[in-house]
This record gives C-alpha cells, sequence and structure tokens, in this order.
C-alpha cells in the first residue's frame, strides 16, 4: 500500500509542473505496430523524444496491461517499475533533450476492439481503436493526462489482404512476405486519446476540399451502393465548417472510416474519424437516419478538442457544445432554417422538462450527462453569439483558436477571447447559462420566436389551445400550405385523436412524406374508413413509415394480415433489418400465414441473434424472439454471451432481457440446459445470473 500512495504523490506533483512550464515535454513518437490476430495482441516499439527543463529525478508513462521487453533512455538500458497501469522510470535527469525507446506487448482489455476474425465470414474482420474514455495507453504507452501533446507518427504492420487507417498522412507502404507495415506522419502534436488506427476491408473515395484538404471516405466493399447516401455533402460540411470557423482545417488530411459494432456514433481522432457503420445508410434510409449531423460533428471537434483541448473535463463544453454547435449551422446550412430552428425548440423542451424536475445540471459540472455538454452546450453558444453580436463572436473564436492552437484551454480562456473583442461584461452569461443548473427557457424561447416563425406561430396556437377546439384549429392550419413540415408534425403529435376522418384523408393523401409519417406515427388505431389510403403508407419511401404502418395494419384488421405480409416480403428497412425482423415476428405468430415456412422463419429470426451481426440487429432479434417467446437454445446462448458485449447500451438490454427471461421458473431449466453450448467465459457470466 505505502508503494503505491507513494506513486501517487509522485504522479501529482509531475501534473503540478505541468500546468505551467513542464518540468518534462514529450515532444513527438515513433511507434511501430504489429497487432496480432491470433493472441488479440499488439506488439510495439516506440521512440520517444523528450526535453526537461527542470531537473527531475523521475518519468511517468501510463501503461495499462502492458508488458516491457526492453526500455533504452538514449541508447542505454534503464531499470523501470511497471505497475500494470503506470511505467516509471527513476532517474535523475537534468535539463537536456533525450530520447525513451519502449519495446512492449500490450494485451487490450478494452480500446482495441477484434472482430469478426473466429468466424468464417470473408471481408468482416476488423481491428479498430476507442481512445477517449478508454484510454489510448491500453495499447501504446503514453498520456491519459490530455495535457501532454505530442506528435504521434504510427507505423503499423499487418497482412497485406487489409487497409490500414491512422493519424497522419501515409508515407509509404512497404511490403515484406504477407505483411505491408504503413507508415504515416504527423506534422503536428496532439492529446493521446486521439491517437488511431483502423484496419480492415476497406474501398474509399476521394474529395478534395475547397481549400485543398485531401479527405477520404472509407467503406466496405458490399456497401458500395450506399456510399453517396453515406457521405452526401461532406464537401459542402467541410467547406462551410472552414468558413464559419473562420480557421482553417488545422490537419493534413481528413479520413472517416465506418466500423462494426462501434461504441459510440462517431469518434473524432485526429484526421480520422472513426464512426458506426449503422449510419451507412441507402437513400431510402436518409430520410430517417442519415450521417448528416454527426459527419458535421466529428469534423468540428478537428477545431473543438483536437486543436484546442480542454484541460480536465470541468472545460468539456468546449468540446461537445461547440461540436454540436457547429454541426447545427451546418444542418440549418444544409437543410434549411426550419430543420435547425425546430431541433433548437425540441432541444430547448427537452431540457427546460428536465430543468424544472429538478435534474438540470451546470456545463461546468465535470460529470454532467451527455445531454448537457451537447444540448445546453450549444444552446449557450447561440446564446453568447445572440449577446455579442455574431462579427464579435467570430472574431473571437477565431482568435481563441489561432491563440491556443496545438495547446489546452479552460472555459476562462474562451470568454476571455470573446469579452476582448465584445467588450461586454459577460457575468451574467456566464451565471445563467454556465453555472446554473437551470436551464434558461425564456431566453431560449425568445430567441426562437424572434428567429422562426413557424416555431414563433406554433407556440402562440399552443398558448390559446386549451380554450378552442384543437380539430378546428389544426384543420385550419394544416389547409395552409405554407405552413413548415416540423409544425405539421408537432401538430399531428399533439392532437391526431381529435381530428376527423376528413382530414385524416386529406393529410394522407396531399401531405409530404414526412408528414405522412407523423400521422402513421401518432395514429393509435387505423380504422375501416381510412384503411384503403393508409395501405400506400406500406409503399412510402421511409423505413420509419413502412414499419409503422405494418404493425398498424396487421394489428387492426387480422383478415387482411396475409395480404400485409405478402405486400412488405423482402423488405429489409434500415442496417438494423427494422422491417425484416418485424415481419418475421408477424409471420411467425400470424397462424394462417405460409404455415409451410413457419419453421424457416423461426430459424432465420434466430439467427440474427448471432455475434457476426450487428448489435443493433441482435438487439432487435432478442427483443422480438423474448417477446413472442421463441428464442432458440443457441439464441439463449447468444444472449448470455452478448451480456458481456463491448456495447453498454447493448450489453445492458441484454442483461434486461436475460434477467426477465430467467425470472420464469421454467426458462431457467432452459438456460441451464445450454449450457454445452457456452464458453468456460459464458458459463461463469450465467453463474452470475442464476445466483439470486
Ligand atoms: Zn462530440
Amino acid at each position: 500500500m505505502r508503494s503505491v500512495y507513494f506513486i501517487f504523490l509522485l504522479f501529482f506533483a509531475h501534473n503540478l509542473q505541468a500546468q505551467n512550464k513542464p518540468s518534462v515535454d514529450f515532444i513527438q513518437a515513433a511507434a511501430q505496430i504489429k497487432p496480432q490476430v491470433p493472441q488479440k495482441n499488439l506488439e510495439g516499439t516506440v521512440n520517444y523524444q523528450f526535453k526537461v527543463n527542470q531537473k527531475i529525478d523521475s518519468l511517468f508513462l501510463d501503461a495499462q496491461n502492458i508488458s516491457f521487453n526492453q526500455i533504452t533512455l538514449n541508447d542505454e538500458n534503464i531499470s523501470y517499475v511497471n505497475t500494470g497501469q503506470k511505467l516509471i522510470i527513476p532517474a535523475s535527469l537534468p535539463i537536456g533533450s533525450y530520447e525513451l525507446k519502449l519495446h512492449y506487448v500490450a494485451i487490450p482489455k478494452q480500446t482495441v476492439y477484434f472482430l469478426g476474425w473466429d468466424d468464417s465470414i470473408e471481408g468482416n474482420e476488423q481491428i479498430w481503436t476507442q481512445g477517449q474514455g478508454k484510454y489510448t495507453s491500453h495499447w501504446l504507452p503514453s498520456f491519459d493526462d490530455m495535457t501532454e501533446k505530442v506528435e504521434f507518427d504510427l507505423a503499423i504492420t499487418f497482412d497485406k489482404k487489409y487497409q490500414v487507417i491512422a493519424n497522419g498522412e501515409l508515407l509509404e507502404k512497404v511490403q515484406k512476405d504477407n505483411l505491408i507495415t504503413w507508415h504515416f506522419d504527423m506534422k503536428r502534436p496532439m492529446s493521446s486519446y486521439l491517437a488511431a488506427f483502423a484496419i480492415g476491408d476497406f474501398d474509399k473515395k476521394e474529395l478534395v476540399s475547397a481549400s485543398g484538404i485531401p479527405i477520404e471516405l472509407y467503406y466496405n466493399p458490399n456497401d458500395s451502393l450506399k456510399v453517396e447516401p453515406t457521405y452526401r455533402y461532406t464537401q459542402e460540411i467541410f467547406d462551410f465548417l472552414e468558413d464559419e470557423i473562420g480557421v482553417p482545417y488545422p490537419w493534413q488530411n481528413y479520413k472517416q472510416v465506418p466500423v462494426q459494432d462501434f461504441l459510440y456514433a462517431g469518434m473524432e481522432n485526429t484526421g480520422t474519424t472513426i464512426f458506426s457503420n449503422s449510419f451507412m445508410v441507402d437513400s431510402i434510409a436518409f430520410v430517417d437516419k442519415n450521417y448528416v449531423n454527426v459527419n458535421a460533428h466529428e469534423l468540428a471537434h478537428q477545431w473543438f478538442g483536437n486543436l484546442v483541448t480542454e484541460v480536465s473535463a470541468e472545460h468539456h463544453w468546449l468540446h461537445e457544445g461547440f461540436a454540436t454547435y457547429y454541426a447545427y449551422l451546418s444542418d440549418k446550412h444544409i437543410l434549411g432554417d426550419d430543420y435547425f430552428y425546430w431541433k433548437l425548440y425540441e432541444s430547448a423542451r427537452t431540457l427546460n422538462s428536465i430543468s424544472e424536475n429538478g435534474e438540470g445540471e451546470a456545463l461546468t459540472n465535470p460529470k454532467a450527462s451527455s445531454l448537457t455538454f451537447y444540448e445546453k452546450g450549444a444552446w449557450a453558444l447561440i446564446a453568447l453569439k445572440n449577446a455579442v453580436g455574431e462579427k464579435a463572436f467570430k472574431m473571437g473564436m477565431a482568435n481563441y483558436l489561432k491563440k491556443y492552437a496545438f495547446q489546452n484551454v479552460t472555459i476562462k480562456d474562451f470568454l476571455q477571447e470573446i469579452k476582448n473583442v465584445a467588450a461586454l461584461d459577460l457575468t451574467e452569461f456566464e451565471n445563467q447559462w454556465l453555472k446554473s443548473t437551470t436551464f434558461p427557457w425564456e431566453i431560449a424561447k425568445n430567441f426562437l420566436v424572434n428567429n422562426c416563425k413557424s416555431v414563433k406561430e406554433y407556440l402562440h396556437f399552443k398558448s390559446k389551445l386549451e380554450n378552442q377546439q384543437i380539430e378546428a384549429n389544426i384543420n385550419q392550419l394544416l389547409w395552409n400550405d405554407s405552413l413548415a413540415v416540423p409544425f405539421k408534425r408537432q401538430l399531428l403529435f399533439d392532437g391526431v385523436t381529435s381530428l376527423g376522418d376528413s382530414t385524416l384523408l386529406n393529410i394522407l393523401n396531399n401531405e409530404p412524406l414526412k408528414v405522412r409519417q407523423a400521422l402513421a406515427i401518432a395514429l393509435p388505431m387505423v380504422n375501416e374508413d381510412i384503411r384503403s389510403d393508409f395501405d400506400n403508407l406500406l409503399e412510402d419511401e421511409s423505413y420509419v413509415t413502412q414499419e409503422t404502418a405494418l404493425f398498424k395494419l396487421w394489428d387492426a384488421f387480422p383478415e387482411q394480415r396475409r395480404t400485409y405480409l405478402n405486400k412488405t416480403k423482402g423488405v429489409e428497412g434500415f442496417s438494423n433489418k427494422n422491417i425484416k425482423l418485424l415481419w418475421l415476428t408477424l409471420a411467425l405468430i400470424t397462424p394462417d400465414f405460409e404455415v409451410e415456412n413457419k419453421q424457416a422463419f423461426y430459424v432465420e429470426l434466430n439467427n440474427y441473434t448471432a455475434p457476426q451481426y450487428h448489435f443493433e440487429i441482435r438487439q432487435l432479434a432478442f427483443q422480438y424472439l423474448s417477446q413472442i417467446n421463441a428464442l432458440s437454445d443457441t439464441a439463449i446462448a447468444h444472449l448470455i454471451g452478448a451480456t458481456n458485449h463491448h456495447v453498454w447500451q447493448f450489453k445492458k438490454a441484454s442483461i434486461d432481457i436475460l434477467t426477465s427471461f430467467i425470472a420464469e421458473e421454467e426458462n431457467k431449466e432452459r438456460v441451464i440446459a445450454v449450457g454445452y453450448l457456452l464458453s468456460e467465459e459464458e458459463k461463469a457470466i450465467l453463474s452470475k445470473f442464476l445466483t439470486p
């Protein structure tokens, strides 16, 4: 215990010094990494150049679960202490420049994900990293502290069959036998959490920004038809953000890589965004779910987070609030004013209701939720710009980025740059938006009312709603073709049940797709009088509409179930197969539908629970199968395995499904009986579920 305490003190002393002029400054890292598939580990060498500015007694690096074969300082072997989390080199070093060389093997328990190597499917093999929140020090001895910025040059050696993508510019590929070493070069420093690589079967599409930055858009060859809708507007977003932010894109190039079973929507590794391949969409899916906002959000982080980086989590607004804000502006530029203001309205309403429930959070709370950092954070910037004026806001923002480029920042640093150009006291802004846990709803509402006619009209309509008949009003308003689509949608969510059949038919036949969709979702039950018009929704070019219409029609008209199932046969839907899985479920529980194929439907639906499928497909399949009580033994085994998945939302959903399944006594016996299908690790997991 004592040694741990001692290490802790030393670490703190090092950190405190790092705040001012650091006593040690790591400048450059040349890393050679060799991921090894059967072992799922990485062999590596990293060569750090560093400067000692004030005499030191020890050096520290973060290294989680890494074993070192050899460590040299200026080419001489040196003794070290490896705690399993930190590497400590007790060496008395005077002022000067040094070279530290580490030879190691990392066995990452997190941060590096090996997927698709254990099945027989060709081309789904991937290795990718997620450093933020998961720590790059699991695969590269580096610095969990964001204030240590290093120029990382990665060289990665792997099977020549696969593409390797990493931060920086690809200088050369050197082949030796079946292996290729990909040499990447960075020109500027970054925090360790932004170092990343991805390996897999990828093709790419190349663009060049208006300013001349090469942009590479990767995709799995199976998704070639989805490339255009997925990456739609990429060039516009890039050019817009460079212009709007007013500071050139700070890195050599920009790459975007979609990967399987990613932990988040996207991650802005420097110059190398990795994102969830569930955003690979076709043109129909694009209508309801697309990559446009995430594309802009991760790109905005290349300035806000990567170029200027928070000192610590209290300043996280400077990352997520800013990226969300610029992504909203990009949405406005591409998708229009109504889209933008109604998104802001929805976000303000959510924030306000949380705040009214007493669950609001301050933006300076380092443990605040994503909603606070992202949505309240974006709103705070909108309010700030509104307060100081666009010109001062843009000038202050550009000054801030230039002054602190490749450094670390605090909220105070940012506000000072705005104050310098705005000549305005920002105390009230700080109190209202950054320090208070209450959401300033009145300010937000006034902003919307002053800037968006349709939100203004809607709020006015809502305020007198109680006194008048909603149907008359909705009828009157819907007939007005100039009304914004989000306005009409909101009206339907508010009052669809009070609408008469003639209005419903009018909407089904004359309103645009997104308004028809809102009707499909909001309407609790379809009646016979609108049935034949509602049937047409099965052919609307939206997978949300089709899925909703199929279920509602199947539910309302038992005698027509076969017709509806025949009509929607073979439709897959989104990449999570939302329509296909619903269809299989309904086909299984519709007694007179294709009796001879029931077994095949059962097998197919259960197959979608297997690990080679995207976790979103698996999660839907588990939900449907447990709802209709049709989990096969193999699916139960897959469910047990899924309770240990690396994506926490899926892990949690699987735990919930398994827990309620086991709650039934007869299911418990079935679960015990599938033991023969489980690995030792899964058996251990299961025993935890079975022990009360
Ligand atoms: Zn973000």
